[in-house]
């Protein structure tokens, strides 16, 4: 029977963490970290996902400012206010909130973030660095998912990963962080031959598709670690990729969903404000 990676409880801790390190940092520096977010429109969800962000923010002593543009924003206007968030030196990080309504060019606004700023690590510099081994920003979701793995106290260099999933959000960015920790990554995605063999190898298996239940215990290695970072509503209910009940025979370790991956996300955007700001601060 697996032991259950408690998302909300690590979440809590790095959130403690940014917190202690945002008070020492206003009384050596005299400055408050400061994260910026862009919303274009009224998508209901990403209202809730931005409220959210500023919440976390003030609950850490950042500021938290959201700027609210209105649907009809064009790609000039909203590549503007980058700009001038770029230049602004009370600012530390900029996220555009995604999606963006479908007439704006998402890449064309990412790149225009300072790459100093990208603190969602979205940037294709913030990538780049990431597969060079520069210091950069690693986008939040996959650089939970480490401090995840890592809370099993489990050594990973040398371990087998499978990564399932080859996003630029979540696949890509976890594979490189597991490798750059010396585990040997196998990245799979929806053309690989004989999944569940692969997926059977793997001491740790990070399943991000996007197909609730996708990974059966079948797929599981005995005593692997799986984090899931699926989070699709079926019904109402938010259901991961992997088939937790079957899963959770098999596996040493596993994240539930909801209260796993999740909770990591924002807490580690908390955490790269607070490095952004004492890079460049
Ligand atoms: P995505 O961009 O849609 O990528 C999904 C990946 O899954 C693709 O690489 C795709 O392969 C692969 N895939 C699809 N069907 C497959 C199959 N039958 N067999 C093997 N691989 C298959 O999704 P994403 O942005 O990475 O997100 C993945 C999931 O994580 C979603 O449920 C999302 O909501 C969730 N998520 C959660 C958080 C969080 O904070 N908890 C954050 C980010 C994402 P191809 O490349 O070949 O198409």
């Amino acid at each position: 029977m697996a032991l259950i990676i408690d998302g909300k409880a690590i979440a809590q801790e790095v959130r403690a963490e940014v917190a202690q390190g945002v008070a020492q940092f206003k009384a050596e520096k005299g400055i408050t970290p400061g994260l910026h977010v862009i919303l274009v429109g009224n998508d209901p969800a990403s209202e809730t996902y931005v409220r959210n962000k500023e919440l976390a923010c003030a609950d850490v002593g950042m500021h938290g400012v959201a700027h609210r543009l209105p649907e009809s924003t064009d790609q000039a206007t909203l590549e503007r206010l980058v700009e001038e968030l770029n230049a602004d030196g009370a600012v530390h990080g900029i996220l555009v909130q995604l999606p963006l309504p479908k007439h704006l060019d998402a890449l064309s606004v990412l790149a225009k973030i300072s790459a100093d700023k990208d603190v969602d690590g979205l940037h294709q510099i913030s990538a780049g660095r990431l597969l060079t081994g520069y210091e950069g920003f690693v986008p939040c979701t996959p650089r939970g998912i480490m401090r995840l793995i890592e809370s099993t106290g489990e050594k990973i260099a040398g371990k087998e990963a499978v990564v399932i999933g080859r996003s630029n959000l979540v696949g890509k960015p976890v594979s490189l962080l597991l490798l750059n920790q010396n585990a040997t990554v196998t990245m799979c995605h929806s053309r690989t031959r004989d999944l569940a063999e692969v997926a059977r190898r793997a001491d740790i298996l990070v399943a991000a598709i996007g197909k609730p239940e996708f990974v059966t215990g079948d797929m599981i290695k005995p005593g692997a670690i799986v984090i899931d970072v699926g989070t699709t509503r079926v019904d109402g209910k938010l259901k991961g990729d992997v088939n937790f009940e079957e899963a959770k025979e098999k596996a040493g370790y596993i994240t539930p969903v909801p209260g796993g991956v999740g909770p990591m996300t924002i807490a580690m955007l908390l955490s790269n404000t607070l490095l952004a700001a004492r890079r460049h601060g």
